[in-house]
């Protein structure tokens, strides 16, 4: 087991996205370890809901603005994570040129802040810039299977283009960035209709409703828990970028969405059989990240299996699913 210890950092962080579900575990990782932290978010697809427990927190700040536009924060910042995407197929693809935008223009603004801060940046970047892959699994080094004018092109092409700012600005030497490519995430503070599987499967199930499944369901994903991946996005940051050098972070765990719909409802009573969906357009059909790079430069690998990381996932939407739901309805 290679993650023993947590990282250990210092200073203020910029959270792009900050709101977002990985954005605020993110934060919260950040405040415990004695940064103080500054989040940015338009709450479009996040929530206020997620950062709520850190308002009275003396070291965090949560400003909201869209990063489209130009970014000016006072306070002397010494690391960038930039979250801030729709991360979910349906709500990408809702507004696609805000998402092309928020990727290319968000991007080049939080790019030009951390110059002018003269901070680190992380991008969060996707496996989805691997497209439909025809490696499998996927290095660092595989170009990707892409359709660039598809309705996943907008998101894809988008954070292909914002890894292409960061490595220019790195090797200007204007930027010290580096860019994660993260595979499939779920855990706590998911939208429950943000339209991505793991959600859905669990809210489904707790409702009483069928589970809807994409095609034949033999399409595989591999599953990483969001504690695990914040880890992995903080060492990161720390290590010195090397140029053109991307860091898958994802568990290598690979299963298909039938597996995980029966671990689904093994844990949870209430699931009422299943109902299929066509497969949408350019759905990936295998994905699993090779995280040898990520084990070798941040002595990084996950640590939490899938069936623990479900059962965690199902309890927090079975405590929170009403709350959220009424929420929703005010
Ligand atoms: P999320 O939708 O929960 O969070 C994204 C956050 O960004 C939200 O709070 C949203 O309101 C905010 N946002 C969106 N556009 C913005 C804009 N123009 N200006 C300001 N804020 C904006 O998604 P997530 O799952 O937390 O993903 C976070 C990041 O990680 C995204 O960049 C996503 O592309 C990347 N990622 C996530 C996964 C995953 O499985 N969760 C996989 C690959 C990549
Ligand atoms: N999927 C499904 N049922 C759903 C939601 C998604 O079968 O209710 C499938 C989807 O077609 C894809 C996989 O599950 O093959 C993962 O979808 P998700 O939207 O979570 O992530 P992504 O496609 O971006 O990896």
């Amino acid at each position: 087991m290679l993650q023993r210890t947590q990282a250990h950092t210092s200073g203020t962080a910029l959270v792009a996205g900050g709101a977002g579900f990985v954005g605020s575990h993110l934060c919260d990782a950040l405040l415990a370890r004695g940064h103080r932290v500054i989040c940015i978010d338009n709450y479009l697809t996040g929530s206020e809901n997620n950062i709520r427990p850190l308002m009275n927190h003396p070291g965090f700040t949560a400003i909201t603005q869209d990063i489209c536009e130009s970014i000016t924060v006072e306070e002397h910042v010494d690391h960038v994570y930039n979250l801030a995407c729709a991360a979910s197929p349906p709500q990408y693809q809702a507004d696609p040129l805000h998402t092309m935008m928020t990727c290319v223009v968000g991007t080049a603004n939080l790019l030009a802040l951390a110059e002018r801060h003269g901070a680190s940046f992380l991008q969060a970047s996707t496996s989805e810039v691997y497209g439909d892959p025809e490696e499998h699994p996927q290095r660092e080094d595989y170009r990707g299977n892409v359709n660039c004018t598809g309705p996943r092109a907008c998101y894809d092409e988008g954070k292909r283009a914002s890894e292409a700012l960061c490595f220019d600005m790195l090797r200007a030497g204007r930027v010290d960035a580096r860019v994660a490519r993260i595979f499939n995430t779920y855990g706590p503070r998911m939208q429950p209709n943000d339209g991505r599987i793991v959600s859905n499967l669990i809210v489904q199930s707790l409702s009483g409703l069928p589970l809807t499944i994409y095609g034949t369901g033999e399409q595989t994903r591999s599953f990483c828990f969001v504690t695990d991946l914040v880890e992995g996005l903080i060492r990161l940051m720390m290590v010195k970028p090397n140029p053109e050098m991307p860091v898958n972070l994802g568990n290598p765990g690979e299963f298909t969405i039938n597996e995980l719909a029966r671990m689904v409802m093994d844990m949870v009573p209430g699931a009422v059989g299943i109902s299929q969906r066509p497969l949408p357009k350019d759905d990936p059909q295998r994905r699993r990240p090779d995280i040898a790079r990520a084990k070798e430069l941040l002595q990084w690998e996950p640590t939490v299996p899938l069936a623990d990381g479900l059962r965690q996932t199902v309890d927090w939407f079975a405590a929170h699913l009403p709350k959220v739901e009424a929420a929703r309805q005010d």
